[in-house]
């Protein structure tokens, strides 16, 4: 009887694992297919500057409007993308949106910053940098409006192509920030070695307020001594946003200030701005 339980047992992971795959299957013929319809737009999460209390600049975040199960979150797709070498085509159609929405709001005299996550794999492309300056001369998007968010591990990474594009990169005037910083390996000598100008601390130090406190100083101090800016993400709660504040960060966001939203309610939120 134990062995039948067991067979059976085994024959339920079995057929768990085989919807596991076929559900993935799926939705990467939806992804494929997806990109190519023009499902994927930028949502919009604002920073806030701590000491105006303005938005600085806002994260451009991918969004998936699926036609059968509506909207879609990165949790379910980057990774799917990155295993399946579709993270090139995906970020260069979030930069395009991005670039195109940015130079609308120039246009209406905004002065924001848009910023935009890169995956590894688009750095290590020997061409990014050339798409990059393609797209803002097709959109009329100056480099000056964007910023890109890099992750820590890159901090580290010894590929020619990397550093190439990153040099090319940052003479179209475009800055470069490291975000979630804190929970990979954080080497604050690459930090300056290759001129970043922001860090990003990841939520999961922010989110454990007060008692991450000493470690969320010290990445401050260092941060200030190599003149970086700081950015605390996932502020969640109004403690938190005083205690960040009180410690010195520059800019803030989460969702006590604000959730991701479309480029029109974020349009809104920023002409209301203007007029207070
Ligand atoms: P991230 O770049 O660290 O972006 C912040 C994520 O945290 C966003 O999730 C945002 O909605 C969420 N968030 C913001 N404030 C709070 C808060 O106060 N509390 C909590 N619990 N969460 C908060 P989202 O949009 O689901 O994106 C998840 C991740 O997917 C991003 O993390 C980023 O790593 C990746 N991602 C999103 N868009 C792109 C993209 O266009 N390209 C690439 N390569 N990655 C992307
Ligand atoms: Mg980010
Ligand atoms: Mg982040
Ligand atoms: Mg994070």
């Amino acid at each position: 009887e134990a062995k039948a339980a067991g067979r059976n047992r085994h024959r339920f992971f079995k057929s768990q694992m085989r919807d596991q795959i076929e559900l993935e299957l799926e939705l990467l013929t939806d992804l494929r297919e997806g990109m190519k319809s023009g499902q994927f737009e930028a949502y919009f999460q604002p920073r806030y500057c701590t000491k105006t209390g303005r938005i600085k600049v806002v994260e451009a975040l991918a969004r998936w409007h699926h036609p059968k199960r509506g909207l879609i979150l990165p949790g379910e797709f980057i990774a799917l993308c990155e295993k399946n070498g579709l993270i090139n085509q995906l970020g260069s159609i979030i930069l395009e949106d991005t670039a195109r929405k940015a130079t609308h709001w120039r246009r209406l005299g905004l002065d924001i910053k848009a910023s935009v996550n890169l995956s590894p794999s688009q750095l290590n492309a020997p061409d990014f940098s050339n798409q990059l300056h393609q797209i803002l001369k097709d959109q009329d998007c100056p480099g000056s409006s964007v910023e890109l968010e890099l992750t820590e591990t890159l901090l580290m990474e010894t590929n020619i192509n990397v550093h190439e594009n990153l040099a090319k990169i940052r003479s179209f005037g475009v800055q470069m920030s490291i975000d979630d910083f804190g929970t990979g390996y954080s080497n604050f000598a690459r930090l300056s070695e290759m001129s970043i100008d922001c860090i990003k601390i990841d939520r999961s130090l922010i989110s454990r307020l007060p008692g991450s406190e000493a470690i969320v100083e010290l990445v401050i101090a260092m941060c200030k001594l190599m003149n970086v800016r700081i950015v605390a993400e996932g502020v969640e709660t109004a403690k938190i946003a005083a205690k960040v504040k009180e410690l010195g960060c520059d800019e803030v966001q989460g969702f006590y200030y604000s959730k991701p939203m479309s480029a029109a309610d974020l349009e809104s939120v920023l002409l209301l701005e203007t007029t207070t």
